[in-house]
């Protein structure tokens, strides 16, 4: 078992220990369970899906990097296929506040990067802040999103965010999560270009148009690819970059272990994400950062 589960997991009731162990004892785990694994642990500990997840958020939390607040939260996402993605809050040290990732996108992006197509429920140890009700309200599963919260009546995302401001007010009818493929190519063959270009071809980027993806190869040889996802309120946005380091994060990989990274975006668009991916991964000790524009 990765070391950052063991406090976490000696806390769960025993029942749900035995049930969990043979999953979390492959080292290569990378916080998300299948559908039939779900299905299975709710059998061999009598407890339905909602409580299950609920039960796992401790586990979710113990992903966190805080190295400014100390502050753990977890977040796992249901997609509709059942399956269930961890997502915890993400702080680069040195890096401005701004950087931060919660739980809430943790957990969204990488169902999403995982190729699910929609979300059903999202539970989370702490009541969402403002940030993530309008991340959340971005996705094409918005109206129907059950926020469930330990001791707290499951509800609806609009009980958390009433009256919401969202893609509709600026008339946009792609949301995030939503199948896309932007149609970008490179005549790159390099594995790393074509995991990044796959990422920016998936990209929810409706108001800039301003495409993009990034993939990162580890000092082990494993790649996360990350999408850009621009939010109606801009702010709550997240970058390629974001993205992808959390993919990382999640599959017990630490940031600073990134060996080469590719950046894919649109070449003259109204922004770009060279600097800020420059400038973070050159913080976190990658040398090997390179920009591919398409036209
Ligand atoms: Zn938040």
């Amino acid at each position: 078992m990765q070391p950052r589960f063991h406090s976490a997991f000696a806390q769960l009731p025993l029942s749900l220990q035995s049930a969990l162990k043979p999953v979390l004892d492959n080292d290569h785990f990378a916080a998300c369970l299948s559908a039939k694994e779900v299905s299975r642990i709710c059998a061999d500990c009598g407890m339905d899906a909602e409580t299950l997840t609920l039960s796992l958020l401790p586990l979710a939390a113990a992903c966190a990097l805080t190295p400014i607040s100390a502050f753990h939260v977890g977040a796992i996402a249901q997609g509709n296929s059942g399956n269930l993605y961890f997502g915890a809050n993400i702080e680069l040290a040195t890096m401005p506040l701004q950087q931060t990732m919660h739980a809430e996108q943790s957990a969204v992006t990488h169902a999403w990067m995982r190729n699910e197509r929609k979300l059903r429920a999202l539970m989370v140890n702490y009541t969402p802040c403002g940030h993530c009700r309008q991340f959340m309200a971005e996705l094409n599963s918005a109206p129907a999103l059950k926020i469930c919260l330990p001791n707290r009546q499951p509800a609806p995302l609009s009980h958390y965010l009433p009256d919401a401001f969202g893609p509709q007010d600026l008339s946009i009818s792609t949301l995030l999560m939503d199948t896309v493929d932007h149609g970008l190519t490179l005549a790159e063959t390099d594995p790393l270009t074509v995991a990044a270009l796959a990422a920016a071809n998936r990209s929810h980027a409706p108001y800039s148009q301003a495409f993009s993806g990034v993939a990162l190869e580890s000092i082990t040889g494993a790649v996360y690819a990350g999408s850009y996802a621009e939010n109606a309120a801009f702010n709550p946005s997240l970058s390629p970059l974001q993205t992808a380091l959390n993919m990382m994060n999640l599959s017990g990989e630490a940031l600073t272990d990134i060996k080469h990274a590719v950046l894919v975006e649109r070449k003259n668009s109204l922004l770009s994400q060279w600097s800020i991916t420059h400038s973070i991964l050159s913080t976190l000790g990658c040398s090997d950062i390179r920009q591919q524009l398409i036209n």
